[in-house]
């Protein structure tokens, strides 16, 4: 017969103005909950959740798998019934984690639920395996290869939820099975504790202390260390025997593959055949198909949002310095180009030169840089299309020099017609027209 021994530890951490996790320690019935909503109504939720399903968990006259299934439904339904009944909790919810011993003695089974972004994970022989999937949109993302794992920490709507306890009348729930064997340690937390420490400094921790209080203490600590950022709630349960203590359970706590293997074999699980890298002890429980359907339609209608405080790291601060020196940089770049050169253009019928590109560079008008006081009626009518349009040079001094040469040659071609032309003769026929 299975013996559990758990500790349990939760935190309202760094930042936040209450804690809206909560955790339970039932028998053999453990939660996390981790609640969202305005004000109070996300402690509301969690605690609406975890009570719930301690009551309906008591109340089933069978302790199957399927039964803390349903026992996680019914607490969806009491949160969303409060959630109904009050205006001021509408739209608050819950994600809910729970692991139950199920079964008769001769086969008995821990089962575990899971309705959000709340975790467990199992310690065998040394290595940690997560068994839960998150619901989140993120975690979607991943799995659908459109984000990469590392992205996730810092994408936009990493705490968008696809589904949680409370949002609708119903819920789909996922459900797994683990066969226990001794020395085996679950950890449930809320997602305050693995924001901040890693999965193996996590493992680290749980390999370390022996003693499950002392390890949910110091995974709370580790997490208030490097930021505490959210509420934080862990829940570590280990798996005892009648007949051994704890400590020789854990006397050798250094990984040992060909033990895992071998333990696992024991349990019944067909395939050993890498147990570095998959410890093959769940066996997921597949929904019924109104259930997935129904998973489906609430994942994209339920989407609740967390106002969480957002973390503000050096890769976030490092990032926004590059940016502001790259739109820096091209802003830079821009004005440069476009105050770089001059040009002669028309302002009316005077040839006038312009610092700058005709017509502008994005915010950059050309400005007056100089009047030459030729006009329109000094220069040959051939050359007024390309003044209208603008005539680029590289200086100043280039653009004075091209005015002059315009002034130059319609003096000469003037003077060289005068003398053919009669002395009493009427009005020039070569003047220009502008
Ligand atoms: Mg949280």
């Amino acid at each position: 017969m299975t013996v559990l021994r758990a500790g349990a530890a939760t935190d309202i951490g760094l930042v936040r103005a209450n804690n809206q996790d909560q955790l339970l320690l039932a028998g053999s019935l453990y939660a996390v909950a981790d609640g969202m909503g305005g004000h109070a109504a996300g402690e509301v939720a969690s605690d609406t959740a975890v009570k719930a399903l301690e009551a309906a968990w008591a109340t089933r006259s069978a302790h199957d798998a399927r039964a803390l299934e349903a026992a996680a439904r019914d607490a969806n339904r009491k949160v969303w019934q409060t959630a109904q009944a009050d205006p001021s909790l509408r739209g608050m919810g819950t994600t809910l984690v729970a692991v139950a011993l199920t079964g008769s003695d001769e086969a008995e089974e821990l089962a575990v639920i899971n309705v959000g972004d709340s975790r467990v994970y199992l310690l065998r022989g040394g290595e940690l395996a997560q068994l839960t999937v998150d619901h989140s949109l993120v975690a979607e993302l991943v799995a659908e290869g459109q984000l990469a794992a590392d992205e996730a920490e810092f994408h936009p709507q990493r705490h968008v939820l696809t589904r949680a306890l409370g949002v609708d009348s119903d819920v789909p729930v996922d459900l797994v099975t683990v066969a226990p064997i001794q020395g085996d340690r679950l950890l449930l937390c809320s997602d305050g504790l693995i924001r901040e420490v890693s999965d193996n400094q996590v493992a680290s921790v749980l390999r370390r202390l022996s003693d499950p209080t002392e390890a949910a203490r110091e995974l709370v600590a580790e997490a208030k260390l490097r930021g505490g950022n959210d509420n934080i709630t862990v829940v570590v349960v280990d798996v005892l025997d009648n007949s051994e203590r704890a400590a020789q359970a854990w006397g050798g706590l250094a990984p040992d593959r060909d033990a895992t293997a071998s333990l696992v074999a024991e349990a019944g699980v067909d395939d050993v055949s890498d147990p570095t890298t998959s410890v093959p002890v769940v066996a997921p429980i597949p929904a019924p198909k109104a259930t997935r359907r129904q998973h489906r339609k609430s994942s994209k209608a339920v989407a609740p949002t967390r106002p969480r405080v957002r973390i503000v790291t050096a890769r976030v601060v490092l990032f926004f310095l590059l940016l502001l020196m790259v739109l820096g940089g091209g802003a830079a770049a821009v004005g440069w180009y476009g105050r770089a050169s001059y040009y002669v253009g028309l302002s009316g019928q005077q040839l006038t030169i312009f610092k700058g590109r005709p017509g502008g560079v994005l915010w950059i008008h050309p400005t007056v840089a100089q009047g030459t006081g030729v006009t329109t009626s000094q220069v040959e009518s051939r050359h007024l299309p390309e003044l209208q349009a603008g005539v680029t040079e590289s200086s100043l001094a280039a653009a004075q020099a091209y005015v002059t040469n315009l002034t130059h040659e319609y003096k000469q071609a003037h003077s060289q017609l005068a003398p053919t032309s009669p002395p009493s003769s009427a009005p020039s026929t070569s003047v220009p027209q502008g």
